[in-house]
């Protein structure tokens, strides 16, 4: 069945995902402040409007991916400059669907609002990357109501693999920080442990290899190999453009210890991975994909 979905936010992975839909035979009109993006939807299949607030209107389903909580808010409460959001465009019932990482306080507080309106609401953040956006083969991490989750669920299997319902409203994006937080550690001990065997005469391949078949296998590792050489086909081969910025992991990084602060879970090396992003963003990497910090050599922590 196909469905009229407005698509906000087709950046790195919402423009792969929002063309899975299209390809799926849904009428997807797309959007993003970039218009290059939009005129890559356009050209790649998707549908363009110069009435946003129509389209919204008109939308049976509203899917956004934005970078973070802010944009989340804006984009749905509207903006304090008088700008109409999503929640006073869209028509009764419509559902509503955020695969962002943002806050889960945020998240919580969108969705209530969009309640108060008569609409429907989920967070659905995701897992997987850009290969898992463009291959279809996300995870998403669904807070909600179940029925709810019940509706997205056609197109969120158009997206993705594997779809969890990890509790209520805001419960996706607290299990997302949580996966994201054993990211950035991971991908920052996948990097030291690389770099120890190159500094002492070892190929980066061999070390891999033999550390994939051993107890430090890991996703950063086997999948998204931080050292440049080691696979062709991730950021680390083409300068570590594209992929999942630096930036956007420090701001995930910032979100687990804030929910660590708030909840007295104790995180420290989560606290010691931000630190390490941090440096690495300061030293004007925050725009390279985040398995760059293995270019960080000496940090100053
Ligand atoms: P990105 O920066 O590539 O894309 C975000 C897009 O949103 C940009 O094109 C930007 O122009 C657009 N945008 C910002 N504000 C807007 C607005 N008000 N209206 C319309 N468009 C707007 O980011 P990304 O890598 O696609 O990540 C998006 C989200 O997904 C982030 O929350 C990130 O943490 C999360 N995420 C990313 C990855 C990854 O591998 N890149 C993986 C999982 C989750």
């Amino acid at each position: 069945m196909s469905t009229n979905i407005v698509f906000i936010g087709l950046g790195n992975m919402g423009l792969p995902m929002a063309q899975n839909l299209a390809r799926a035979g849904h009428a997807v009109t797309g959007f993003d402040l970039m218009p290059a993006s939009v005129r890559q939807f356009v050209a790649g299949g998707g549908l363009s409007s110069e009435d946003l607030a129509a389209a919204i209107a008109a939308a049976d389903v509203v899917i956004t991916m934005l970078p973070a909580s802010r944009h989340v808010q804006g984009a749905y409460l509207g903006t304090p400059l008088g700008e109409a959001g999503i929640l006073a465009q869209a028509k009764k019932g419509a559902l509503l669907i955020d695969c962002s990482t943002i806050a889960p306080e945020v998240a919580r507080e969108v969705a209530a609002a969009a309640l108060d309106k008569g609409l429907r609401m989920i967070d659905a953040p995701v897992s997987g990357g850009t290969a898992g956006a463009a291959g279809g083969t996300l995870t998403f991490m669904v807070g909600g109501a179940a029925e709810d989750l019940a509706g997205a669920r056609p197109l969120l299997e158009q997206m993705g693999k594997n779809i969890f319902h990890a509790g209520p409203s805001g419960s996706g994006q607290t299990v997302k920080i949580c996966n994201n937080m054993l990211l950035g550690i991971l991908m920052i001990g996948t990097s030291e442990a690389i770099r120890l065997g190159v500094a002492n005469g070892l190929d980066p391949k061999v070390v891999s290899d033999v550390m994939a078949k051993s107890s430090g296998r890991n996703w950063a590792l086997e999948v998204y190999n931080p050292c440049p050489g080691v696979f062709d086909n991730v950021p680390a081969a083409r300068d570590y453009t594209g992929g999942f910025g630096v930036d956007l992991m420090l701001k995930d990084l910032g979100l687990a210890v804030e929910s660590a602060g708030a909840s007295g879970a104790s995180v420290p090396l989560g606290q010691l991975a931000r630190q390490l992003y941090d440096v690495h963003s300061k030293s004007g990497a925050g725009g390279l994909d985040f398995s760059s910090i293995y270019r960080l050599q000496h940090p100053a922590v």
